[in-house]
């Protein structure tokens, strides 16, 4: 069934590579990942979009828990994944590399050819006037409304999360977009939300013109990601898969390397 003796191989072989890359590509930077090595969730599953554009209670708790959150994410750097990819790149490796990740380490890292599939965490966007704007200038503002939530940290408690789900979120200022007065959301695709489609039309063109798939740390269990690996399936290109456990992928994978993603990618160091 494989047909190469390593990923090593495998990259060198391909030398115009379509990367998709997922959580387990950033759980070194220390920002935590969905899913379990079966794909199931860890946790309670995310916010979606129809509850956050849907209901106030549900926006309050959700900018509550991240003008928390923020700082964790905002803080992590780049991991030798990252790094291992960046300089890909810079050899003339890469395509185009698709990311599911929201937290945009792998620009840090020095990649250009990235697309953020989901969106990316750093901005929020105006849903009334599409105004988008930097997440530190919307935190600053947020706890300019909220000082009192400011002292709370979700991460001293070991299910910070859970304690802060049972405080009131009622007293939770959420403001608005200074120009227009819309509702301001994360520039992030939420679990229900649609990426929008010239986003993903520029993703395929640059699919079609790769010849094989590389999936770094991702499980593949979102279907906006999952498709990738479909179209190259179909269009005869093959892939390979760094991934703990299993990839909802595993059928079209030609070669599988069960490792942590920096492990994985460190030959290109
Ligand atoms: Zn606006």
């Amino acid at each position: 069934m494989t047909q190469w003796s390593s990923l090593e191989e495998f990259v060198e072989r391909h030398r115009r590579l379509f990367v998709l890359t997922g959580a387990g590509c950033s759980t070194s930077s220390g920002i935590p990942d969905y899913r379990d090595a079966d794909g199931q969730w860890k946790r309670r599953q995310p916010v979606t979009y129809q509850a956050f554009m849907g209901e106030e209670a549900t926006r309050r708790r959700y900018w509550a828990r991240s003008l928390l959150g923020w700082r964790r994410i905002r803080s992590a750097r780049p991991n030798d994944a990252h790094r291992a990819l960046a300089r890909l790149e810079a050899t003339g490796g890469i395509e185009l590399l698709l990311t599911q990740n929201v937290d945009r380490l792998h620009q840090a890292a020095g990649s250009a050819r990235v697309v953020d599939l989901h969106g990316r965490i750093d901005r929020v966007r105006c849903m009334g006037c599409e105004h988008r704007a930097g997440r530190d200038e919307f935190q600053d503002e947020l706890g300019r409304l909220n000082a009192g939530w400011l002292g709370l940290d979700a991460a001293d408690a070991p299910d910070g999360d859970a304690d802060l789900d049972s405080a009131d979120f009622s007293s939770f200022a959420v403001p608005s977009c200074r120009r227009c007065g819309g509702m301001l959301k994360p520039d992030v695709v939420f679990f229900g939300e649609n990426v929008p489609r010239d986003r993903v039309d520029a993703a395929q063109r640059h699919l079609m013109q790769a010849d094989a798939v590389l999936i770094v740390g991702s499980s593949l269990m979102v279907y906006s990601g999952y498709r990738f690996v479909q179209w190259a399936a179909s269009a005869g290109k093959p892939a390979a898969a760094v991934n703990l456990g299993r990839t909802r992928a595993d059928g079209h994978i030609a070669l599988k390397v069960e490792q942590a993603c920096e492990e994985a990618l460190a030959f290109l160091l």
